[in-house]
Parts: structure tokens; sequence; C-alpha cells
């Protein structure tokens, strides 16, 4: 039988050419599949092979690149702590290595952006004690003052702003008083001081026990 692929003469009983591995027969239909010859098996191990060493090539190359990056990153980071560079070339590098490398960006790594920021949020916290500090004078100030009230009760002068402080003295209704001072205590309520240097209590959660005048 004559190879119709090589036309080498091959036994009757073959199925595939002794030389080229050809099929000599109509192939079964239960066998869809055509039989690889040697020297295709050779070409896919060689494609096989090929494509894992691009692959390697390519892993290799594209880690060395990243750490090259670092390292200048690093390199960069370092110089910008120790010596003063010119700062806006300096910004203009990092951040190019920076969008280069922002997948593998390090959350400890700081960035001269940072360094603002942070010195931004110094000076915001220094203006919200600024802010803080007047607003405890001004209240002083505002407790400092004198004010007049009349009570809307009988009242109990207390030598402390509690309620279980010792009792100095009564106040009919309507009587006046000046505040010189006022103080928070428990229940919610508000204590303000006599110029006596006593207490009578302006107001808790239940009655406003003095108005002002
Ligand atoms: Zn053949």
């Amino acid at each position: 039988m004559k190879c119709p692929n090589c036309d080498k003469e091959n036994l009757e009983t073959s199925t595939y050419c002794k030389a080229c591995g050809a099929p000599l027969k109509p192939e079964d239909p239960k066998k869809p599949k055509k039989k690889l010859s040697k020297e295709d098996y050779k070409i896919i191990a060689i494609i096989t092979l090929l494509v894992i060493i691009i692959i390697l090539l390519v892993v290799i190359l594209t880690s060395s690149f990243k750490n090259g990056n670092k390292d200048r990153v690093e390199d960069a980071n370092k110089q910008s702590e120790t010596t003063e560079m010119d700062e806006s070339t300096l910004d203009v590098d990092i951040n190019e290595y920076f969008d280069q490398d922002k997948k593998d960006e390090k959350p400890s790594q700081v960035m001269p952006n940072d360094k603002e920021d942070k010195k931004d949020k110094e000076t915001d916290k220094k203006e919200d004690k600024k802010e803080e500090v007047k607003k405890e004078e001004e209240k002083k100030e505002e407790s400092s003052k004198q004010k007049t009230y009349v009570t809307n009760y009988g009242m109990t002068i207390r030598n402390n702003p509690d309620y279980d402080a010792g009792i100095e003295r009564y106040l009919d209704p309507s009587e006046t008083v000046v505040i010189v001072k006022t103080q928070d205590g428990s229940n919610g309520s508000t204590w303000g001081q006599l110029e006596d240097g006593n207490w009578i209590c302006i107001q808790d959660n239940n009655l406003i026990y003095l108005s002002e005048q």
C-alpha cells in the first residue's frame, strides 16, 4: 500500500505510514482524532519550551524593573530627607516614579506630599486650639460678668453649687440677686455664685428658678 502523503510502500496491515506517520486507510469515524506524528510532537515541544522561556523572561524583566524603580524612589526619599534639593524637580521625579509604581504603593513610604498634608493638619489643629481657647475665654468672661436675676420661687442659698451643700439662708419669690459666676452642677443644673460667695440654683432639668432681669 502506498502512502497518500509521501508515496512510500507500507504493509497492507499498517494503519499509518512508517515513514511519515500519515494515515493509510480512511479514518475510523469512531476515532475522529488524528494521531500526531513525531514531528508534530517535536514542534509542539519546541513551541511549549519557547513559550515557557518567554514567560520566564517577562517575569524576570518585570520584577527587576520594579525593583529598580523602588530603589530609585527610596533613594529619592533619602535624598529629600537629608539634603535640601530643588523641590520642584524632586516633586516631578518622585511623582513620575510614584505613578509608575502605584500598584506596589507602600503605606509606610513618606512622600513629600504626605509631609505637606501633615503640616496642614498641624496648622489646622493649632487653629482649632486657638479657637477653643478663645471660646473658653469668652465663656469665662461671660460667666464673670455680673448679672441680675429675679427669683421665681422661694430659694435656698447654699455654700456650694450642689443640692446637698449646706444651707446659708433663704430667699422669697421675686427677690433680686446678683450672680457673679455660673457653674454646672448635677441633674443638669446651673448654679450662680452670689457676691458673698454662696450659691443659688438658677435652673435644672425640671424648672427655671431664676430669670435674668
Ligand atoms: Zn508516508
